[in-house]
């Protein structure tokens, strides 16, 4: 199994992202580090590396979200998915108040807890993007 991510591929997912993290929704030009390529299903699950299994994301997103696939909201309860790109409308599952962004449903709460979404740095930088009218970059 390769880890590589042709070059078409990789331009594929960006074009599609608008150039956005597709998780958090911060244009990629507002960043230090350019957007990755994720494996929404990771390699290390059974993942592909297909467009129908990649999105674009921000470095925080990406590293935050690692090889998970899902995440556990209370004791002793079942798997909770994160928001996957390719299936779920992002509106669905989360909205935007001052630069947070508050989950609507579980995917969206398991999502935004592990990728920290809210992370006091974070949130500052969407207000501050919003207030230059640069956020959501898509
Ligand atoms: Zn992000």
């Amino acid at each position: 199994m390769s880890r590589s991510i042709p070059d078409k591929l990789r331009l594929l997912v960006a074009e599609r992202a608008a150039f956005s993290c597709e998780y958090c929704h911060v244009h990629q030009d507002d960043l230090i580090f350019s957007c990755q390529v994720d494996h929404i299903i990771s390699l290390k699950h059974g993942g592909q590396t297909r467009e129908d299994n990649l999105a674009h994301s921000c470095l925080t997103c990406n590293v935050n979200k690692g090889s998970d696939i899902g995440t556990v909201l209370s004791s002793g309860g079942r798997l909770t998915r994160f928001f996957n790109p390719r299936k779920d409308k992002w509106a669905t599952h989360f909205t935007i108040s001052s630069g947070v962004i508050m989950p609507k449903t579980r995917i969206g709460e398991a999502t935004a807890r592990i990728f920290q979404f809210n992370a006091p740095e974070r949130v500052l930088r969407r207000q501050l993007l919003m207030a230059a009218g640069r956020y959501p970059g898509r």
